[in-house]
């Protein structure tokens, strides 16, 4: 299934063409399709019926409104890591017993806003988060529902950056510590347990990590119960991986998954809670940008175009690897040549793809990066003051410009100069 598809030449999303949105909104934008966010979410909801569960997004993934609504509707579940997170799905009528609260940094006021909303989970990453959430609780007269996160020590074999499930790394409490933990959250007045939480890492391409991890907690989960602890969810985080790059081995499909956490969980009796973003997201947008120059450097070949490292990180940070195709498709037989597809901003960093197969291109010419729908849009930033760019949900046959660009005006007076520093 891919509502990105090329009809008559032209790339399209659902039903409209990309360049019939470039020139209306202009260039760079993001594209999300409706479409792709609920068929994937319909997809993983259907292969887990019959067994309690709740999908929370991983809103960390795409965060823009119209995508929360769309997913609100279809009766998801939030995973949020902050204040401005959880105000968000709460605007997009996601009901605080749906939502979940990770993160190693929660603040007390952070605490007592998602205390008043009623969220079913604090993930706890940490003793003294532990004790902070307990008297923010007992200030309150109420006690707060946790799961306390644990660090499995599985190596997920993702990217270091998003790697999270070892030691080595600031996410959760060594799996080991977890019972003595769970003791004492239980004797705190502001505490009640409600379940056990994981999340290994991000772009997992392999189930033996999810395997092994899920093995781990599970026994945990048996083991806590069996101590008494009253359970009623358990949490295995989100991070399977999508399709990049469509050459390479597949990730596992979301059955193969579900078979691999069901063998371990299926016996618990426990609500099973996920946290995926990506494997909604990622392949439900692209990032659509026009040509600038192209240039012919000293044995290398470089396709400028006007979207740029601040507007989409992931080649930069992660080396990750986007698709990049023209919207408009070569004529048959167009020669492909080695290029470098690099943005404005002035940072050797600033490229999308390196040493890429593309047909020739002018000034002018639309691309597409494609699994541009997650980790795009909510890390884009305005370094060297370029405006962040449009997102445009396509629905069918109608779209809509569902964050708008803002204008230099509104960008230069965000910044304040003080009165004694002004010219007279
Ligand atoms: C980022 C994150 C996720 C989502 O990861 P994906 O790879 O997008 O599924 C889930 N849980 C936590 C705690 C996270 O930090």
């Amino acid at each position: 299934m891919n509502e990105f598809t090329v009809e008559g030449g032209a790339l399209h999303a659902e039903k409209v063409a990309l360049a019939d949105i470039a020139r209306e909104v202009g260039t760079p934008f993001y594209c999300y399709s409706r479409a792709a966010f609920e068929e994937r979410y319909q997809t993983f909801s259907s292969i887990f019926e019959g067994t309690p569960h709740l999908l929370c997004y991983a809103m960390k993934a795409n965060s823009n409104q119209a995508i929360l609504t769309t997913l609100a509707r279809l009766g998801a579940g939030m995973d949020v890591v902050s204040e401005g997170e959880l105000r968000r799905a709460l605007a997009a009528g996601v009901p605080g017993e749906k939502i979940v609260f990770s993160g190693v940094g929660k603040t007390e006021p952070e605490m007592a806003f998602a205390l008043d909303a009623g969220i079913l989970c604090f993930n706890v990453e940490s003793e003294p988060e532990l004790e902070h959430l307990s008297q923010v609780a007992v200030a309150k007269g109420t006690r707060a529902r946790i799961s306390v996160r644990v660090n499995p020590d599985v190596d997920a074999g993702t990217h270091a950056k998003i790697s999270t499930g070892t030691y080595a790394n600031k996410f959760g409490i060594p799996i080991d510590e977890a019972p003595r933990v769970y003791e004492r959250a239980a004797k705190l007045p502001g505490i009640e347990i409600t379940g056990v939480d994981m999340h290994i890492g991000s772009q997992i391409t392999d189930l033996k990590p999810f395997d092994r991890a899920t093995a781990r907690l599970a026994a945990l989960a048996r083991q806590l119960m069996g101590q008494g602890h009253k359970l009623t969810h358990i949490d295995v985080g989100g991070g399977l991986g999508v399709v990049y790059q469509r050459d390479n081995r597949p990730p596992p499909s979301p059955h193969d998954y579900a078979q691999t956490i069901l063998k371990h969980t299926g016996g618990l009796g426990l609500k099973l809670v996920f946290e995926h973003g990506r494997l909604l997201a990622a392949n439900s947008g692209v990032l659509v940008t026009s040509v600038i120059y192209v240039k012919q450097g000293a044995g290398k070949r470089f396709v400028i175009v006007d979207a740029a490292m601040n507007d989409l990180i992931r080649p930069t940070l992660y080396d990750a690897y986007h698709e990049i195709t023209t919207v408009q498709s070569p004529a048959t037989g167009a020669k492909l040549g080695k290029v470098d597809i690099v943005g404005p901003v002035c940072e050797s960093g600033d490229y999308l793809a390196q040493n890429r197969d593309l047909p020739p291109v002018e000034s002018g010419d639309l691309l597409a990066v494609h699994s541009a729908g997650a980790y795009g849009a909510v890390q884009a930033g305005e370094y060297n003051t370029r405006p962040l760019i449009p997102e445009v949900l396509v629905d069918g046959e109608r779209w809509a410009v569902v964050r708008a660009r803002p204008s230099y005006e509104a960008m230069i007076r965000a910044d304040i100069v003080p009165p004694w520093l002004a010219l007279k």
